[in-house]
């Protein structure tokens, strides 16, 4: 997706701050923090959002929570906990429409789900 700003994080077409990448998944800080920890995981192919999911990707859904899962280890946040997040749709928020999950920790959470 040309016009999608995520697909040109994955490419370095713009700039950001990596701190994983394999063949499958780009991870990188969100360039506006909701925690001390705010890591953007996003699968190298483009996907709109959990709507469009096929059963293809439940390998690469899996990957992102496993990256998620060394990355919160990696930062440290793994033992005091963190929150994993995915939103969908208007009505969750979703602004950027190439799939990602949310890694958010460092901090106790302020705000109860929705
Ligand atoms: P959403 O609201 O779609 O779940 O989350 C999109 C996230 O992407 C937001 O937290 C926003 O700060 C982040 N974001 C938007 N544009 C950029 C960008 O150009 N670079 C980085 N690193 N994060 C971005
Ligand atoms: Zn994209």
């Amino acid at each position: 997706m040309s016009d999608c700003i995520f697909c040109k994080i994955v490419k370095g077409d713009i700039p950001s701050t990596n701190v994983f990448r394999d063949e499958q998944v780009t991870a990188f800080r969100d360039i506006n923090p909701a925690a001390p920890t705010h890591i953007l995981i996003v699968p190298n192919k483009h996907i709109d959002s959990v709507n469009v999911l096929i059963s293809d990707d439940e390998p690469l859904m899996g990957h992102l929570f496993i990256v998620a899962k060394q990355l919160a280890a990696r930062e440290k946040i793994d033992e005091d906990g963190y929150r994993l997040i995915v939103n969908t749709g208007v009505y969750a928020g979703q602004t950027v429409h190439h799939i990602h999950l949310h890694l958010l920790g460092g901090a106790p959470m302020k705000h109860p789900m929705g």
